[in-house]
């Protein structure tokens, strides 16, 4: 899943993991964690996520590796990360040598005023040293500078499916399941198949989401 803060990845990634068996990766869970547990790794962290920065690739690499390999699953909802397009790669890498490919790029659609009003309300309710209005604005900035751009990649390997994410998260969640599910048949049916990107947006207007 590749998508803005507030977005509502931590939300679908568990509809879409319980729906398929599979584990729900999430990279800001994984380090909150360690930041919580006092490990050396979430004391390396803390500082950069409590100002919004991101932690450096090799970092959140080595991390997700292990909880991959650790999971023991053959597939997986991975949520927040790839952030760079220098983690796309490395993640790209690493599932080739163990003969393994991405099926889906998911892309939640929310514009800015939306996520920021978002991540506010949730602000009030998390606890998340995070989820303030400058650091929101901050995370939001890097977001479009170094992560939207690796959503043209999935693109060109026609793997890209966007999700219109304005309406409530049970109608964004039937939308997601209903896409996978039709993308998983072409996959499994036909596994040479070069894959189109889908742009379901507009479906989602159709839908009548409010913009
Ligand atoms: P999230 O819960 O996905 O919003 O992530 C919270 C914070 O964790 C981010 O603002 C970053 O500081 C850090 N983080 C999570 N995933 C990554 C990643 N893939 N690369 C770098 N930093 C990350």
């Amino acid at each position: 899943m590749i998508a803005p803060p507030g977005a509502g990845k931590g939300t679908q990634g568990v509809v879409i993991a319980s729906h398929f068996g599979i584990p729900h990766i999430a990279t800001g869970d994984l380090l909150r964690d360690h930041v919580a547990r006092g490990t050396e790794l979430g004391q390396t962290v803390r500082a950069s996520m409590d100002a919004g920065a991101l932690v450096p690739d090799e970092v959140v690499l080595q991390m997700v590796f292990e909880a991959l390999d650790a999971s023991g699953s053959d597939g997986y909802v991975l949520d927040g990360v790839p952030r760079t397009m220098a983690q796309a790669r490395s993640l790209y890498d690493f599932a080739v040598e163990r003969d393994k490919t991405a099926d889906v790029a998911l892309h939640l659609d929310v514009d800015d005023d939306e996520l920021v009003r978002r991540l506010l309300a949730r602000a009030a309710v998390s606890g998340r040293t995070d989820d303030t209005e400058d650091v929101i604005r901050h995370r939001l900035a890097l977001y479009y500078e170094v992560t939207h751009p690796i959503l043209d990649w999935y693109g060109e390997r026609g793997i890209l499916v966007r999700v219109d994410a304005h309406r409530p998260a049970d109608q964004v969640g039937r939308h997601i399941l209903t896409a996978l599910e039709v993308l998983k048949q072409v996959v499994e049916g036909s596994p040479g198949l070069p894959r189109r990107a889908v742009d379901l947006t507009s479906l989602g207007r159709a839908f009548g989401a409010s913009t």
